[in-house]
C-alpha cells in the first residue's frame, strides 16, 4: 500500500519530499557517518541545524530581532503552566475560552493566580469566536491569551481580540506557518510543531525579550523558566534534535513554496473547496459559523450518528486516513495543514460527492 491521504489533526502529514529527505541521511548524515540521532547536540553538525532551523523560521514569520526563538519541549500542554509562571506577575490573567485547549489553560493559570474567563463560546459548544472588540480587560491583567485557531473545534480568530494595551498570548499550535503573522501585536506566540510543522515532541515559542525575566512565580523550575532557554540558545539540556532537524526541513520546503503568503493561498484555496461543497450539498454540513471557520480543521457532520459511522468506514477503506472528528463533537474533521496537497482536498471532495449520492 502506498500512502493515504492524511487528515489527521496531530501528529498529521508532513511533506513527502522532506520524509524522502530524511530517510535518505538516516544511516549517514552528510558524511558524518551517522544519523541526527545518534549526534551530540553540542557537535557542529547540529550547531548548524539549530542555527539554519532558527535562520529559517525567523525569516519565514518575519520575526524582528528583539523576539527570542526557543525550541522546547512537553508540548503544548507544557506552556499552560510555563506561560502564568513566567508572565503572571501580578498574579492575574484573562483567558478567553474558545474551545478545549484554550480552557484547559485556563484551568491550569488557576493554579497560579486569578484567571479571569473574559469570553467564552462554550454555550454553543465552542461553534463561533466571540466578540473581542470590547472585552472587560482586567486593569491589573498580566496578559490576555487567546488560542488562535481551535483545533478541535474549527473556529480561527479573523482579527485578534482588542487587549487595550495588555500583552496578547497566543496558542498557534495548529495554524502555525499557515499564513504571515504580524509578530509585534503578540508577547509571546507558541505552538506544538505536530500539527502544521514536524514530528510530535516539541513547541516553538517565540517570545518578546523584554518578557523574558529572572522575576517568575517562585518555586518556578529551572527548566520552565524562558530565561534560562534563551540565555543557553535552547540548548541548556539535550533538545529534541532530531525534531528540530524535521522542522529545519520543513522550513527549507516552506521557503522553496513561496513561504507564508503562498501558504495561505494554497490554504484558502483548500479550504474553499470544502466549505463550498458543505453549503451545496444535501447531506454533509459544516459546524462552525460561517465567518469564523478555520482553514485548516474542517469538522462536518451528516447529522445521522449511523450515516457518519459509515462515513468515517468507507472513508478509510477508499484511502482517506483519520477523518474521525473529536470525541468532544462528533462527526467528521478534516485536517488540512500546509502539507495537506490540493489533490487530497479534491479527492475527498469527490469522495463525499459519491457518497451522497448513495446514500440519499
Ligand atoms: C494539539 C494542541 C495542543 C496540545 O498539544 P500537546 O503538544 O499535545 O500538548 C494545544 N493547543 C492546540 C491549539 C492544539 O492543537
Amino acid at each position: 500500500m502506498g500512502r493515504v491521504y492524511n487528515f489527521s489533526a496531530g501528529p498529521a502529514v508532513l511533506p513527502e519530499e522532506v520524509l524522502k529527505e530524511t530517510a535518505a541521511e538516516m544511516l549517514d548524515y552528510r558524511g558524518t557517518g551517522m544519523s541526527v540521532m545518534e549526534m551530540s547536540h553540542r557537535s557542529r553538525p547540529f550547531e548548524e541545524i539549530i542555527d539554519e532551523a532558527e535562520k529559517d523560521i525567523r525569516e519565514l514569520m518575519e520575526i524582528p530581532n528583539n523576539y527570542k526563538v526557543l525550541f522546547l519541549q512537553g508540548g503544548g500542554h507544557l506552556q499552560f503552566s510555563m506561560i502564568p509562571m513566567n508572565l503572571m506577575k501580578n498574579r492575574v490573567a484573562d483567558y478567553i475560552v474558545t474551545g478545549q485547549w484554550a480552557k484547559r489553560a485556563y484551568e491550569e493559570a488557576k493554579i497560579y493566580g486569578k484567571a479571569n474567563k473574559i469570553a467564552s463560546s462554550e454555550d454553543k459548544n465552542f461553534c463561533y469566536i466571540p466578540d473581542c472588540t470590547d472585552l472587560s480587560i482586567s486593569a491589573s491583567a498580566d496578559y490576555v491569551y487567546i488560542c488562535e485557531n481551535n483545533t478541535i473545534y474549527g473556529t480561527k480568530y479573523k482579527s485578534l481580540p482588542d487587549t487595550k494595551g495588555k500583552i496578547l498570548v497566543a496558542d498557534i499550535s495548529s495554524c502555525f506557518m499557515s499564513e504571515p503573522v504580524d509578530i509585534t501585536k503578540y508577547g509571546l506566540l507558541y505552538g506544538g510543531v505536530q500539527k502544521n510543522l514536524g514530528p510530535a515532541g516539541m513547541v516553538i515559542v517565540i517570545i518578546r525579550e523584554d518578557l523574558i525575566t529572572e522575576d517568575v512565580l517562585p518555586y518556578t523550575p529551572t527548566m520552565m523558566k524562558y530565561k534560562i532557554h534563551a540565555d543557553n540558545k535552547s540548548l541548556y539540556n539535550t533538545p529534541n534534535c532530531v525534531c528540530i532537524y524535521m522542522c529545519g526541513k520543513v522550513f527549507k520546503w516552506l521557503k522553496k513554496n513561496g513561504g507564508l503568503v503562498a501558504m495561505k493561498a494554497t490554504n484558502e484555496k483548500k479550504a474553499k473547496i470544502i466549505y463550498d461543497f458543505l453549503d451545496s450539498n444535501t447531506l454533509f454540513k459544516g459546524t462552525v459559523v460561517k465567518k469564523d471557520r478555520s482553514l485548516l480543521n474542517v469538522p462536518f457532520i451528516t447529522g445521522s450518528s449511523e450515516l457518519d459511522e459509515k462515513f468515517i468506514k468507507e472513508s478509510k477503506a477508499a484511502g482517506f486516513e483519520s477523518l474521525r472528528g473529536h470525541r468532544s463533537v462528533g462527526g467528521m474533521r478534516a485536517s488540512i495543514y500546509n502539507a495537506m496537497p490540493i489533490d487530497g482536498v479534491i479527492k475527498l471532495v469527490e469522495f463525499m460527492k459519491k457518497f451522497e449520492k448513495e446514500n440519499k
